[in-house]
């Protein structure tokens, strides 16, 4: 075990603050890493607060995180000391159920080891309630070999943080929905997710529309690689674009009315939501005329992060980033609730280390 220090929430009400946790040592099909930059997500601060409800305190958040192998147990033979990995939502699933066996381990039966927030696993695969998980924002971690992934050389690791959560998250709807080439799509909501949809559906052809309800991001979504860019108070907006999209996928964190994104969509459009906020009626007429979809969309399984970073790394995509220092953490949730962030903060770990020095 290695004393590790780390920030944390103590309960839904406090503020993130030092904390010390225990690291154990790599198994013989475990390495450990030493995190260099963690993303922040906006499901860190829904959890942080219990938003979602079943939040386990002391809470450790993060789950975009990069760092470099320093050690590996004794049976690994995919990674060594040196390597420069990631970690994204999830460590750990149960490896025997329909999901895990298809290589889609973000719908393990059993219920995935979400990289905090969640539990790590007992031998039999279940879920062990007495060791609850710690991710991110702290200077190290150790993970089964088979949840790790590989950041391709040259990416600039600061910015490839989020692609563990915001770029698979926003990946994976756009592959499995078939989006190609020439496509008209929306992204709805244009923070650290919506701005990795952008940069992505781009690099994928097709033709983005940024539907934000922030004004003052239009110049951004336009350098960001969007073609067009429409800001959602003003109503006459959803009029004026009625059938537009084949896919539009909606990204936004806070409560919002479904049913006027779904009269952009075209007959036989799909719309997927990514973001989770609190519920909000849909009507049946806003499906059945024009016979559309509406899905959902859960991160991405290891192979398809795999997949989205390789992708990512060919086609020059990385996040738009700040980066700043843990002391920030609170500010920046503060932030993020106010649709402030360009596009999505990421904590240099370096200073935590020298924090608890
Ligand atoms: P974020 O960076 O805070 O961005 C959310 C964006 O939503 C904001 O930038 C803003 O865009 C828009 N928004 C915020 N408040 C709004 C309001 N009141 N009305 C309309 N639009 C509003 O958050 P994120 O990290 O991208 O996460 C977005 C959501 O996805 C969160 O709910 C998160 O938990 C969820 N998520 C889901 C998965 C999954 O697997 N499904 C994975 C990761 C995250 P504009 O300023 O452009 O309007
Ligand atoms: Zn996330
Ligand atoms: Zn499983």
């Amino acid at each position: 075990m290695s004393k590790t220090p780390a920030y944390a929430a103590a309960s839904a009400q406090s503020p993130l603050a030092p904390f010390s946790i225990e690291r154990r040592e790599p198994g013989a099909h475990e390495v450990l890493i030493d995190i260099r930059y963690c993303g922040v997500c906006h499901s860190d601060i829904h959890q942080v607060r219990d938003e979602w409800g079943g939040s386990v305190f002391p809470m450790v958040p993060g789950h975009e995180i990069v760092g470099v192998v320093s050690r590996v147990g004794s049976a690994i033979s995919k990674w060594k000391i040196g390597d420069v990995v990631g970690v994204g939502c999830f460590v750990d699933s149960c490896r025997h159920c329909e999901a895990c066996k298809e290589g889609e381990e973000q719908f393990c039966a059993q219920g995935m080891s979400a990289t905090y927030n969640g539990y790590e696993r007992k031998p039999d695969g279940s879920l062990d309630t007495m060791r609850p998980t710690y991710g991110g924002y702290s200077s190290r971690i150790t993970v089964d070999e088979n949840y790790v992934l590989r950041i391709p050389t040259g990416m600039p690791l600061d910015r490839a943080a989020p692609l563990l959560c915001a770029g698979i998250t926003t990946y994976s709807p756009l592959r499995h929905f078939g989006v190609k080439a020439g496509d008209k799509i929306a992204v709805v909501g244009l923070g650290g997710l919506g701005h990795m949809a952008v940069k992505i559906a781009k690099a994928m052809g097709a033709h983005v529309t940024v539907l934000s309800h922030s004004a003052g991001k239009r110049d951004d979504a336009l350098r960001l690689g969007a073609d067009d860019f429409l800001v959602t108070h003003d109503a006459d907006v959803f009029k004026q674009h009625a059938g537009r999209f084949d896919f539009i996928l909606d990204t936004i964190s806070a409560q919002h009315d479904y049913n006027a994104y779904l009269g952009l969509l075209r007959r036989d459009g799909t719309m997927v939501l990514v973001g989770v906020p609190d519920p909000a009626p849909v009507h049946a007429f806003s499906l059945i005329v024009g016979r559309k979809r509406l899905a959902g969309s859960l991160i991405g399984s290891i192979r398809e992060t795999q997949e989205m970073l390789d992708f990512c790394a060919a086609h020059g995509v990385a996040s738009d980033i700040e980066l700043i220092p843990i002391e920030q953490i609170n500010a920046a949730y503060a932030r993020m609730l106010k649709g402030d962030v360009r596009y999505r903060f990421v904590i240099d770990i370096a200073s935590l280390d020298k924090a608890a020095a």
